[in-house]
């Protein structure tokens, strides 16, 4: 098949364009490497530098292509709260320029990464598709608007359309910004320098952490399962893991024994996550196969940062 994934030279964009590029796929990839990084993809990989609102590069992109993943997105929950307006530009008028480009082309299917965060605080572990959101960030909002907009112009002119709420997905090559960075990564470099892993609020809020071929596996399978246009279905690993428990495991698979800081003056967040699979596992036969432990050591072995 012909694929283009937005996005590609990304923590998830990259690690699916090289396993369907293993697979034998035909993949482009577009990424205006804004966090980016084009080594990260296998040679076989065509990538394109370039902006997701850019159509005049889209319509050039997308001739011939089954099945476009779209994963070009500004990603940091803590860093919306600061510029809404570029959240909004990118992940929301990001989704627009390309659902435009592939109206105009002509594309059968779109499967759309959108996140778990669209759900907000709604007091229950358990996050099922029916539950209304109720996001609480502008990344949120910007998630849950791009879900919006792609079922909606799909559904005008036939698009078929999949959106993935994927929960705290990890592992190796998973960006590290100075300021903000995702908890996995930020807490296993902390853990192997010896230095001080700070949880926010009382470490009990909870968290759905998904190993990154897990969700390449769901992301696969997506693009074929039958009888699924217009659905929205969770990505997680099916187990609700408390910071406290992150932080332990972290320390063991690293044989670290790092400072922990629990400050309470900081917020925690959403208090507790789990990602209801029933959907997944009937619509995409999706089976999480790895744990976090197991997750946790395979990201040591294969990214040079953690050694
Ligand atoms: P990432 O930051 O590694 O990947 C996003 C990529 O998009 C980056 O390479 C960046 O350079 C690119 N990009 C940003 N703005 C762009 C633009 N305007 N035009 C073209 N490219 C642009 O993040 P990731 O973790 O790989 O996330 C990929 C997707 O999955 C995102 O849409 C994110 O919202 C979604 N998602 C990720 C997680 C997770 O835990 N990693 C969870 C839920 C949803």
């Amino acid at each position: 098949m012909n694929f283009l994934i937005t996005g590609a030279a990304g923590f998830l964009g990259s690690s699916l364009a090289n396993h369907l590029a293993r697979e034998g796929h035909q993949v482009r990839g577009l990424d205006d490497l804004s966090t980016g990084d084009p080594q990260a993809l296998a040679p076989d990989v065509h990538f394109t530098r370039g902006d997701v609102n850019d159509r005049p590069k889209l319509w050039t992109l997308l001739q011939d292509v089954d099945v476009v993943y779209h994963l070009a997105a500004r990603v940091s929950v803590q860093e919306s709260i600061l510029y809404p307006r570029d959240y909004n530009a990118a992940n929301v008028g990001g989704t627009v320029s390309l659902m435009e480009a592939i109206r105009d082309v002509g594309v059968k299917r779109v499967v759309l990464a959108s996140s778990g965060a669209v759900y907000g605080d709604l007091g229950d572990s358990t996050l099922i598709e029916t539950a209304p959101p109720n996001p609480r960030s502008p990344y949120a909002v910007s998630k849950l608007a791009a879900e919006y907009y792609v079922r909606t112009i799909g559904g005008l002119w036939g698009i078929e359309t999949v959106c993935l709420r994927i929960f705290n997905a990890y592992g190796p090559g998973q960006h590290l910004p100075p300021s903000h960075p995702p908890v996995v990564p930020h807490y296993l470099r902390q853990a192997q320098r010896g230095g001080t892993l700070v949880a926010h609020g009382d470490g009990n809020q909870t968290r759905d952490y998904i190993y990154v071929d897990d969700a390449v596996s769901a992301m696969v399978a997506a693009c074929t399962a039958p009888n699924i246009n217009g659905s929205v279905i969770n990505v997680g690993s099916g187990v609700e893991t408390s910071i406290k428990d992150l932080v332990r495991v972290v320390l063991d698979v690293t044989h670290s024994r790092a400072n922990v800081v629990y400050n309470a003056q900081t917020s925690g967040g959403v208090s507790r996550m789990r990602a209801d699979l029933n959907l997944a596992k009937e619509k995409l036969r999706f089976q999480p196969s790895i744990k976090l432990e197991d997750g946790l050591r395979l990201t040591i072995q294969r990214d040079a940062r953690f050694k």
